[in-house]
Formats: C-alpha cells, sequence, structure tokens
C-alpha cells in the first residue's frame, strides 16, 4: 500500500495566547509542527507527507522544516478545515496514493505505534479512527451548577491520524462540498456521511491537541521526561610537517612542526565533529567537506565543528558533552587544555563545564610514540528532544 500523511496546519487557533498560530510555537527548542512533520517523514510506512498550511505562513513554515527531509511543498488551506483537507487530498491525487492518514499539525506526540495501528486497520477498513474511551463522568451544567449526568456509554474522544482508502474519502469531501455540508469537524464526520465503516482503534492520551496555553506547558513537561540520550565517537590522525605551530581545538601551540592536512588539520576538532555527527548518524566530515574541495584548503576547523553542532540542532539534539583525548608525546598538551576547552565551548555555544580535553603519550610506541603525528578521539553525548 502507498500511503501518504496529510497534515492539517492551516488554523489560526488563539486560545494559546497572543503570538504564532499553535503549531508553529515553539516546543523545548523546535516548532510543534516540525516534531509533528518528523513523526510522519521519518516513519517507514509513510510514503509522501504533504502539509496544509495558511496563506500567511508560507515563511514561518520554510523556517519551521529547515532541514527536515521527505516532505513535499505545502499547499495553501481554504476558510474552514474541511475545505483544507480536500485542497490536500486534491493535492495528492496526483501522487495516486492507496492511503492517507489525515492529521493535526498540533498533536505532536504522536507515536509509530499509533501510525502503525492505523496503517494495519486499513487493511480491512476503509476508515480508521484511534480513539479513547471516556473515562470521566460526564455532565450538564448550567449557571455555574452542575447538572443532570450523562452517559459515557459508547462515547469515544476521536483523535487523529484517521485514516482512509484515498478514492473513498476523496470522493466524501467532494460530496460534502457540492452538497454545500461545511460543518463536520473531522474527517470521520465526513467519510460517515458518505457511508464509509471507521474502525476504532487505541488512541494514546500522549497524543493530545495542543490548543491552549496549558497545552503548552503540558508538552513541554512531557519533553522533559522524555529524552533520547546518544552518543557518538569520532577519532582523527593527521602527520607532522614543516612549521612552527600546531592547530589544536582551535588554539595555537607553539611547536617544532606544523601538521600536514587539507583544512588546518586540527585533530581535536576533526574528531568532536565526527562524534557529533556520529550521534546523529549523519557521516563524517569527509561527507560533508570533502578534501576535493578547494574551498575547505587551509579552513580553520571551527566551521566543520560549527556544522555539525547546527545540523544536530536541526536533528533536535543538543551537545550535553564532549571528551576529547589527544595522543601525542609533543608538544605538551597541558598548559593549554583551558585555552582549548574554552575554545571548543565557544564554538559549540555550551559551557565549559561541558567540555573535557585531556592528553596522553603511548609511551614512545607507535607513530605518536616516534612523533610522527598526533593523534585524536572523542565521545560526544547528545540529547534528543
Ligand atoms: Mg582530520
Amino acid at each position: 500500500m502507498k500511503i501518504a500523511a496529510l497534515i492539517v496546519a492551516a488554523g489560526r487557533g488563539s486560545r494559546a495566547g497572543p503570538g504564532a498560530p499553535k503549531q508553529y510555537r515553539d516546543l523545548a527548542g523546535e516548532p510543534v509542527l516540525r516534531r509533528t512533520l518528523r513523526a510522519f517523514s521519518t516513519h517507514p510506512s509513510i510514503d509522501a507527507v504533504l502539509t496544509v498550511i495558511h496563506a500567511d505562513d508560507h515563511a514561518a513554515f520554510d523556517d519551521a522544516v529547515a532541514g527536515l527531509a521527505g516532505l513535499l511543498p505545502p499547499v495553501t488551506g481554504g476558510d474552514t478545515r474541511q475545505a483544507s483537507v480536500l485542497f490536500g487530498l486534491e493535492a495528492l491525487e496526483d501522487h495516486a496514493p492507496d492511503a492517507v492518514l489525515i492529521h493535526d499539525a498540533a498533536r505532536p506526540f504522536v507515536s509509530a505505534r499509533l501510525i502503525d495501528d492505523t496503517i494495519r486497520a486499513l487493511e480491512t477498513h476503509r476508515g480508521v479512527m484511534p480513539g479513547l474511551p471516556v473515562a470521566d463522568t460526564l455532565r450538564h451544567a448550567h449557571n455555574g451548577l452542575a447538572g443532570d449526568a450523562v452517559s459515557r456509554e459508547g462515547l469515544w474522544r476521536a483523535q487523529t491520524p484517521q485514516g482512509f482508502h484515498f478514492p473513498s474519502i476523496l470522493a466524501a469531501h467532494r460530496e460534502a462540498r457540492r452538497d454545500g455540508n461545511t460543518s463536520y469537524t473531522d474527517d470521520v464526520a465526513v467519510g460517515a456521511a458518505a457511508g464509509i465503516k471507521v474502525s476504532v482503534v487505541p488512541g494514546d492520551d500522549d497524543n493530545f491537541k495542543i490548543t491552549s496555553a496549558e497545552d503548552l506547558m503540558r508538552a513541554t513537561r512531557l519533553l522533559a521526561g522524555a529524552s533520547e540520550y546518544r552518543t557518538g565517537q569520532g577519532f582523527d590522525v593527521h602527520r607532522f610537517g614543516p612549521g612552527d605551530h600546531v592547530m589544536l581545538c582551535g588554539v595555537k601551540v607553539p611547536h617544532s612542526h606544523g601538521l600536514l592536512g587539507h583544512s588546518d588539520a586540527d585533530a581535536g576538532l576533526h574528531a568532536i565533529t565526527d562524534a557529533i555527527l556520529g550521534a546523529i548518524a549523519q557521516g563524517d566530515i569527509g561527507k560533508h567537506f570533502p578534501p576535493s574541495d578547494p574551498q575547505w584548503k587551509g579552513a580553520s576547523s571551527d566551521v566543520f565543528l560549527a556544522h555539525a553542532a547546527r545540523l544536530a540542532r536541526e536533528a533536535g539534539a543538543e551537545v550535553t558533552h564532549v571528551d576529547l583525548t589527544l595522543i601525542c608525546e609533543k608538544p605538551k598538551i597541558g598548559p593549554h587544555a583551558e585555552a582549548m576547552r574554552e575554545r571548543i565551548s565557544d564554538i559549540l555555544q555550551i559551557g565549559p563545564e561541558r567540555v573535557s580535553v585531556k592528553a596522553t603519550t603511548t609511551e614512545g610506541l607507535g607513530f605518536t610514540g616516534r612523533g610522527e603525528g598526533i593523534a585524536a578521539q572523542a565521545a560526544a553525548t547528545l540529547r534528543f528532544r
């Protein structure tokens, strides 16, 4: 089955207080919408991700998704959610998906499990809705006074993604438009009106919709307790050559030799760069800055490290710690270690207490022992939000 995701982000909802629409609000360093889109763009069963946005939000959208791969260009929505969904479905028609998952942009915590369950249910039903049974007692209330209780039997809270066979839901939306029915609040209502039977799969409490300032706080608390940590490691060597100093960790250290390399040959910064790239699984320094590219000849290596740090931020991660070991007999590293820590923390924009620089010799053994070059190895710890 070819499956598309349609993310509805055209709303202007003002319940989250003043400021940008809630789907563009910052949530622990990343826009809500970016988190939502990544849940689908990185899911192995999703073939296309299309976003419907407000006409005023094209710049905000571009900002929010910068660097995120696997997204179709956004389409502009209509006056109502229902109209926006139809525009999105029509834009997906060229891609001819078998099924579509229609999801609220303001539900960033949709899990891979929920996406899987929704897709699986589409093998036996033309429509699927994740839902949660209502647990609280429901009552009428008037003028601040509690009234009669309402039976909650058979009542479910509808969530998204709501999944449908693509031709069925497209036809249902066109039918609703033709008949002038514009008051449906979700796609299950549109589908049901056209006779689509919608199966219910278990929803997820964390998959709540961010509509108020309180919801944003809840989302922030949820993320604080749900970080993923990853460690990357890097290793680099440069050979001594003619010169009167070496560049190590962005610090000029006087020496009887220089280091040979295409760039400034800063083995320390190269090892840290590779460690960060490793933690976000984005290859190595040579992939991002090919030695064959003349623009990096003699380059100051802080450029490479700053780039890796930027990629990490774009991947939703922050560098929480770096530990570097420089391996050489000479020059002596100790007198420069503090300056190196400060330089690294400047480039990474993290506190120096999060940066460790150590040095060792190899007791005269091997190429470092013979004074032929310098080796560096690094570990970087990244927290993913
Ligand atoms: Mg190198």
